[in-house]
């Protein structure tokens, strides 16, 4: 198992202010979590700081917690059902940090067990540097066993950008190579080497997906995350990359791995295709908890929502592309794709518009798979449309692929571009800019994790069996 902390960007601004407020001394605080648990990785969300009070605690180099304040703590986060954090600083440090014997001791012998006792959560533990590097580790408690020292892989910091602070992002980087010359002299060696240890998701891998894994691929992300239960059919062969008529019948997240694979310019790259999961599935939601970011290439509500949920309760941020023709008589009466990424300090995919939430309730109960309701809506126009041209497909993987390069990067120095709409008519992409709707109940559930889950499907075989006509392996 990988572990991982998580905050959004605004905690971490307000954790480090108040911690590196006087960097003459150590300090101390702690957090409430939640658990967002992975298939292979386990990430401890902070959620809302806990701030000591005059009388809390003694600076004296060094730092101490009386025992007031830590039992203050403890009962805050049982209150909330959460887990616990303790947080230290070591202000003339810089990047990650190991632990001293004595703040090892006292962390697993001591306060571990107190906190497991009290919340049923392992202790986590953070330290900060001067430099603002931070290091974590979770004190992993199994029924009858004493705590053990699980040192996190990683820190993600959440928001208008993605950090994410590895813990050893002081050794040399990868050896980049030749292949990755032109890419690394853009944004530079550091830039490259964060992005060469990303984990990113792509949920389906039709027209756009496939697209957005080769991008992806030649960029250098170090592992991709293929997820379509799909098969390959005729009518996918105007627009589905590397997908030939031989292919037809085959499942479209393998044929997307073969190619991700001979593309890849990281030479530690990695690809998984689950071929048997949907995101709307417990399986292929726990799945998606292990990436770092996820791109939404689904064509569906209920897919979107869930995806939208993952955003804001597990801070994964997701990339989520659409694309919307209206003809009648073989005229076109609307044309347009949009590329938008949603998560902490950004509008949520129902704010908006990129999903009906009403019909999210009609996609859950099978109606788009229902010949008679479908005939229905057809006859009102209000059909979803499936139409779709490659031109489309690659402006929107482009567009799609340069928001995850301005996530990650920050070249454009906004790290969000906004919602990005490229309508036909007048051949222009105008950004907009906005917030969530008041009492929009995904800007709710910020770093909430588990403690929140989506309405996932119980019926595993059903979905997956009408959507791709019995197509499972
Ligand atoms: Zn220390
Ligand atoms: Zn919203």
């Amino acid at each position: 198992m990988e572990y991982n902390v998580a905050m959004t960007e605004d905690l971490e601004a307000s954790l480090r202010g108040f911690l590196l407020h006087d960097p003459s001394e150590e300090d101390i605080c702690f957090a409430i979590w939640f658990p967002s648990a992975g298939k292979n990785r386990f990430t401890a969300i902070l959620y809302e700081s806990i701030l000591p009070e005059s009388g809390d605690r003694e600076r004296h180099g060094n730092v101490s917690a009386f025992p007031g304040f830590v039992d203050r703590a403890k009962e805050i986060a049982r209150e909330a059902k959460g887990g616990l954090a303790i947080i230290h600083t070591h202000p003339s440090g810089s990047g990650w940090q190991g632990l001293s014997h004595p703040d090892e001791y006292y962390e697993k012998e001591v306060l571990a067990r107190e906190v497991f006792g009290v919340t049923g959560f392992p202790l986590v533990g953070l330290t900060l540097a001067g430099d603002g590097g931070w290091s974590a580790r979770i004190y992993e408690k199994l029924q009858g066993k004493r705590p053990t020292l699980q040192w996190c892989k990683a820190i993600r910091i959440v928001g208008k950008n993605l950090t994410v602070q590895l813990n050893n992002h002081d050794l040399p980087i990868h050896n980049l190579g030749e292949s990755l010359i032109r890419t690394t002299s853009v944004w530079g060696p550091y830039v490259q080497s964060s992005l060469m240890r990303l984990r990113v998701g792509v949920i389906g891998a039709g027209s756009v997906g496939s697209l957005v894994i080769e991008i992806l691929a030649r960029l250098g992300v170090g592992e991709i995350v293929i997820m379509d239960f799909d098969k390959i059919r005729k009518h996918n062969l105007d627009r589905l990359l590397h997908a030939t008529i031989k292919d037809v019948g085959k499942s479209k997240a393998r044929l997307a791995r073969t190619y991700a694979r001979k593309s890849a310019t990281n030479p530690n790259f990695d690809c998984v295709a689950y071929t048997t999961y949907s995101i709307v599935e417990k399986e292929g939601y726990v799945a998606a908890k292990d990436c770092d970011v996820l791109f939404s290439c689904v064509d569906r509500p209920w897919p979107r929502q869930v995806l939208n949920h993952l955003a804001y309760s597990c801070l994964i941020p997701v990339v989520d592309g659409g694309v919307s023709f209206k003809t009648k008589d073989f005229r076109l009466i609307h044309g347009m794709f949009r590329a938008q990424t949603v998560g902490p300090s950004r509008p949520c995919l129902n704010c908006l518009g990129a999903y009906d939430a009403g019909e999210v309730q009609m996609d859950r109960e099978g109606a788009f798979d229902d010949p008679v309701y479908i005939e229905e809506v057809r006859k009102i126009g209000a059909e979803p449309s499936r139409q779709n041209i490659m031109p489309f497909s690659v402006g929107l993987s482009s567009l799609e692929t340069i928001q995850f390069v301005e996530l990650i990067t920050n070249i454009g120095r906004t790290g969000d571009l906004g919602q990005q709409p490229y309508d036909c008519y007048t051949g222009e992409i105008l950004p907009i800019h906005t917030h969530c709707k008041p009492n929009c109940e995904f800007s709710g559930m910020v770093a909430k994790g588990d403690a929140l889950a989506p309405y996932l499907s119980r019926d595993i075989s059903k979905n997956r069996e009408t959507n791709s006509k019995k197509s499972r392996k």
